[in-house]
């Protein structure tokens, strides 16, 4: 095993032991609820998108495994305080990295650290348990973006 691989695991557990915007939301702009019953993962993301397009704040409640709450956590962090549409770019990105064969996609520096999920892909079954944060997330905003308050 690679340094690179001992890092990234690294990355992923200490996400998985503690993770980042852990909690919930009264009064959401949308509360979405995402489930993978290949794994038995369950979670339930909070949003607050801003009158201007900002995600203000985002809450995860994750009863998943390590995967799951990880990808949840890091992307948390990826997405708070960013545009609605650049948070699109980061769903649309990671996706991208987990669903294509090659690895070519890349972050930049303040996202880097979402690479760390890319060794999921060595373990198909998992895919699905990385991607579930995301994919509630896309959920999540479309939510907002429909009750928008005018
Ligand atoms: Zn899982």
């Amino acid at each position: 095993m690679s340094l690179a691989d001992d890092l990234y695991r690294e990355t992923i557990l200490d996400h998985y032991h503690n993770p980042r915007n852990n909690g919930s939301i009264d009064n959401a702009s949308a509360t979405v609820e995402g489930v993978n019953p290949l794994c038995g993962d369950e979670l339930t993301l909070y949003l607050n998108v801003s009158p201007a397009g900002l995600i203000e704040d985002v809450k995860l409640m994750a009863h998943g495994c390590s995967i799951n709450t990880a990808s949840g956590s890091m992307m948390s962090e990826a997405i708070l305080g960013q545009s609605v549409e650049r948070a699109e770019e980061i769903i649309e990105s990671f996706k991208n990295m987990m669903l294509t064969k090659s690895d070519e996609v890349a972050f930049e520096d303040e996202l880097e650290e979402l690479e760390a999920l890319r060794g999921v892909k060595k373990y198909p079954v998992r895919i699905k348990c990385a991607l579930l944060p995301w994919n509630t997330l896309l959920e999540g905003i479309q939510t907002a973006k429909s009750t928008k308050k005018e």
